[in-house]
């Protein structure tokens, strides 16, 4: 099934999602997610954005890097993950949202990250990763704090996307894939 995807200026994306208990079957919710994201040609979705307020997102950084690349990407669900650590350089890199679409900046992070979490077996798992799917992860993470990328953007950045955040909130954007827009 392909969920539609919540659009900026619904509630849930700017709410704490919650723990899921430990052993609940995942496993439909996270091929669905993972359909609900290549379907957008997304590189990762958080549970938030399907309007499920859980904590738990997909990602597949893959995409994001071809042969030439040295890092090779991953295809993972992360389910009730803690980011234990980040570190490394900060570097500025390009982020969007299926949940913003047409909305792209530059957003600085740390390089690399530890994260503690469960597979879709629900094996726990302690990993580090770095650069593009470190990102990836940060960003997806963040979802689940209620955090979107566009929060860390300041000043004259942030004005220049007001405008097209409203639009968003309006349900003025189109996309090649289905959305919830905010009831008002
Ligand atoms: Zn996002």
């Amino acid at each position: 099934m392909i969920y539609p995807i919540v659009a900026y200026g619904n509630p849930i994306l700017k709410k704490e999602a919650e723990e899921i208990n430990e052993g609940e079957n995942l496993s439909e919710l996270i091929q669905d997610m993972f359909s609900t994201m290549d379907h957008a040609n997304g590189v990762g979705l958080a549970a938030p954005q399907i309007n499920k307020g859980v904590r738990l997102f997909v990602i597949d950084s893959s995409l994001m890097l071809d042969e030439e690349d040295e890092e090779k990407g991953i295809r993972r669900a992360f389910i009730n993950p803690i980011i234990l650590d980040e570190y490394g350089d900060n570097f500025g890199f390009e982020e969007g949202c299926l949940s913003i679409p047409e909305v792209r900046a530059d957003i600085i992070r740390p390089e690399k990250l530890t994260i503690e979490y469960f597979d879709e077996n629900w094996n726990l798992k302690e990993e580090e990763f770095s650069g593009v799917t470190a990102r990836v992860i940060q960003h997806e993470y963040d979802h689940l704090e209620g955090i979107l990328f566009i929060d860390y953007l300041k000043g004259l950045k942030k004005r220049m996307v007001q405008s097209k955040l409203i639009d968003i909130s309006k349900g003025k954007v189109s996309t090649d894939y289905r959305m919830i827009y905010p009831v008002r």
